[in-house]
């Protein structure tokens, strides 16, 4: 049985003291809505900038609550001004790292090969690789977003072990879907996950197909969550942008998800 994980992208928002609110906030509410703990995995992914602050609090108040990182450099030190390694993640206590958010595939024009050596340099540090993929609105126009998005799920899976998969986390968010208020039906979040389990039977195993956990990322709210989760049974939790930036949200959405 895989345990549902709701994870909180807060992208470039919410800095070292709002990051500390944040948590205190969380915190609170969980703990007033007796919320157990053991039902659902909870992430948040700071900006770098905020990592530390989330350690401390989290450390401090032994809270339930993985945090990680929203990209990795692929490089383990020396002269590569701005990037930040998986060691010195890893060594903040963070759990998770995403990988190929379409924002970076866009913006920074991170491509297969890069997000590869980012799968392995998340893994080597013993941390856990968020992969995202997702169509744009295009390819769902053209009827070929699953193919679109299995493909770039293949795009990793042709170049790491089985081993290594089954310690990854896919996250399924069609790029039309972020930040648009545009939430994917549960059928096409469902058809989705069970494209990339189907993909993970034939080129690995079975086994691995059910052991990895499939997220649904873009424009997840208090109101759809319940449906999505419902409907959605190949799913497995959240990738949550704007609605992970309020405590009172993020904490219903943990709830509804657990
Ligand atoms: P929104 O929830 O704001 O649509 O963002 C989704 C996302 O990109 C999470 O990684």
């Amino acid at each position: 049985q895989r345990m549902p994980l709701v994870v909180g992208n807060w992208k470039m928002n919410l800095n070292h003291r709002e990051a500390t609110y944040f948590l205190q906030k969380l915190a609170w509410l969980l703990r007033d809505a007796h919320f157990d703990y053991k039902e659902c995995e909870i992430a948040i992914l700071p900006p770098f900038t905020s990592i530390r602050s989330v350690q401390v609090l989290v450390e401090a108040d032994r809270l339930n609550i993985n945090y990680g990182a929203q990209t990795v450099s692929v490089t383990a030190q020396g002269a590569f001004t701005g990037d930040v390694s998986a060691d010195m993640l890893s060594s903040l206590g963070c759990k998770y790292v995403l990988v190929g958010h379409s924002e970076r595939r866009r913006y920074y024009a991170d491509d297969d090969a890069n997000l590869v050596d980012q799968v392995r340099a998340v893994l080597t540090a013993g941390m856990t690789p968020i992969l995202c993929v997702g169509e744009g609105y295009e390819e769902r126009r053209e009827g070929i977003e699953l193919d679109y998005a299995v493909g770039q799920v293949d795009d990793i899976t042709r170049d790491i072990s089985e081993e290594d998969a089954q310690k990854m986390i896919i996250a399924y968010e069609p790029v039309w879907a972020i930040g648009t208020g545009l939430v994917a039906t549960p059928q096409s979040a469902e058809d989705a996950a069970q494209a990339i389990r189907t993909h993970l039977t034939r080129v690995y195993s079975k086994e691995t197909a059910n052991k990895v956990r499939i997220l649904y990322g873009g424009s997840v709210t208090a109101s759809n969550a319940t449906l999505l989760m419902n409907e959605a049974r190949n799913m497995d939790g959240f990738l949550v942008g704007g609605a992970s930036l309020e405590p009172e949200e993020f904490a219903t959405i943990i709830r509804l998800a657990s």
